[in-house]
């Protein structure tokens, strides 16, 4: 044996020798379970067949009750981990009452740090720049994407602990971003990978997969279940029908001339102002979720705070220039994530949440979780939470405007809902009851029927969605329409 040779022997010795930490322990366990760090490092492909479900969180009747749930059927994911492509094709069910498109066929993409979406008709088109941070993160949340990126890494381990059955460890990603990495204490296999994200509703928010029901393929451990949470909300629950390792990935590029696309941004926040009556406005523009401004005596209320925190400090910014009063309350029709989106900005300008009382305890959760990975205002002022609470109605009135609320009874989609009837003008301001778009009004029979048993007469009605309409257009709509 010649010296160098020798040399470079004992250097191995070594390397094999030293104690792995207790963290690197973990990655090294799970990464023999799998198949072993050479298997890993020559998997080229992955594809994922299968069917589940994914409920659809912040859209449920009441806070407290099931999501209403996607039935995912026909469910293909495909990964080219040489070229760092994914993509996804599926058919969701509507199992709830929906106003559009029951059955959607969708296929979402990424190539690199392209994202695009490829429509049913086959037309393909780019995604933003939130599309494709949200599915570089999803790509990861599989126990071979994720071990592969992160085995020939020089990695910081942090935070090992033990769970039930679990030992977890921290691990600072090569791409950026903390990752925690669960293992079986007995198999060593992946039990779950977990990154975090900012919501706009729920603010730093845990995504995490958790992974069982392992098979060997091509001597590698893949699992035929898959569970994703969004925090305490399940998102996708996948049951894997078909597992494959490699094979062709080539349809999986995005096309040349997308590539070099513009990445979209998303449309600028533009607030347009429509009065509807003396001292009434509507505040539409960009979107589908308008607001409403009522003039009191010395005093402006909202109707609705939707979307986001730019959407809604829009509307509020707005809102002030109608008129030198201030602005005190904000009115929020129900506790869906599309509408409570600004619940946080309107509080963060100090208004009074008027809301239905079974979204209380709900909003008040949002209020007091943490928004640090993409920080809003509420975050940095920390302001008391003001709420107004609605039981079966509330009126508030002075001498310039009088707005009725009223509460949508036994309605099969809205538990938490309220609206607002103006008896001078004979207006009703609604979200969610009724938008003359809508393929079918499943519920709509419930909202005529809340409407004649409260004694309202309404000449138009002033919705969140769509457009202004005579209410007598709202009937025929509902009446016409399938439910
Ligand atoms: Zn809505």
């Amino acid at each position: 044996m010649n010296r160098r040779m020798a040399s470079g022997l004992i250097a191995l010795l070594v390397s094999a020798c030293a104690p792995a930490s207790p963290e690197q322990q973990v990655i090294d366990d799970a990464i023999e379970a799998m198949g072993g760090a050479g298997r890993i490092r020559d998997v080229k492909a992955l594809s994922i067949q299968g069917a589940g479900t994914a409920p659809n969180a912040g859209q449920n009747r009441t806070p407290d009750d099931e999501l209403p749930v996607w039935k995912v059927n026909e469910y293909t994911r495909r990964i080219d981990l040489v070229n760092g492509r994914t993509r996804v094709q599926q058919v969701r069910e509507a199992q709830f009452l929906f106003a559009g498109d029951l059955v959607q066929r969708q296929t979402q993409g990424l190539d690199g740090d392209a994202a695009y979406n490829v429509a049913a008709n086959g037309t393909i088109t780019r995604a933003g720049a939130a599309a494709a941070r949200d599915r570089r993160s999803e790509l990861l949340h599989h126990p071979v994407t994720f071990l592969r990126t992160i085995v020939d890494a020089d990695l910081t381990l942090s935070n090992l602990r033990a769970r039930a059955g679990e030992r977890l460890v921290d691990i600072a990603m090569p791409a950026g971003g903390t990752m925690t990495l669960g293992i079986d204490s007995a198999t060593h296999l992946p039990t779950r990978v977990v990154s975090m994200a900012a919501n706009a509703n729920m603010g730093d928010v845990a995504i995490e997969t958790r992974f069982s029901d392992y098979e060997e393929i091509d001597g590698l451990q893949l699992p035929r279940r898959l569970t994703t949470k969004m925090d305490y909300y399940l998102q996708l629950d996948l049951q894997v029908t078909k597992n494959a390792v490699d094979g062709d990935m080539s349809e999986l590029a995005i096309p040349a001339e997308l590539k070099q696309a513009k990445v979209p941004e998303p449309p600028p926040v533009v607030v347009t102002v429509e009065p509807v009556a003396t001292g009434i406005w509507w505040l539409a523009g960009s979107g589908n979720h308008r607001s409403v401004v009522f003039e009191f005596d010395d005093h402006l209320v909202l109707f609705e705070a939707p979307v986001n925190e730019a959407r809604t400090k829009a509307v509020i910014d707005k809102a002030r220039t109608l008129s030198p009063k201030p602005l005190t309350k904000a009115i929020v029709s129900h506790h869906h994530f599309d509408h409570s989106g600004g619940l946080r900005a309107a509080i963060a300008e100090g208004l009074t949440i008027v809301t239905h009382r079974s979204n209380e305890a709900f909003f008040r959760s949002l209020v007091g979780r943490q928004h640090t990975i993409a920080p809003d205002t509420l975050e940095k002022v920390r302001r008391l939470v003001m709420f107004e609470l609605v039981d079966d109605q509330l009126t508030l009135k002075d001498k310039s405007m009088e707005v009725q609320l009223y509460h949508l009874l036994d309605n099969p989609r809205e538990g938490t809902n309220i609206y607002a009837y103006v008896p001078r003008d004979r207006i009703l301001v609604q979200a969610d009851l009724y938008d003359a778009t809508w393929l079918r009004h499943s519920w709509g029979a419930n909202v005529l029927q809340n409407l004649e048993r409260r004694g309202l007469q309404i000449e138009r009605s002033v919705p969140v969605h769509g457009v202004i309409e005579p209410f007598a257009q709202m009937v025929k709509t509902i009446k016409s329409k399938p439910s």
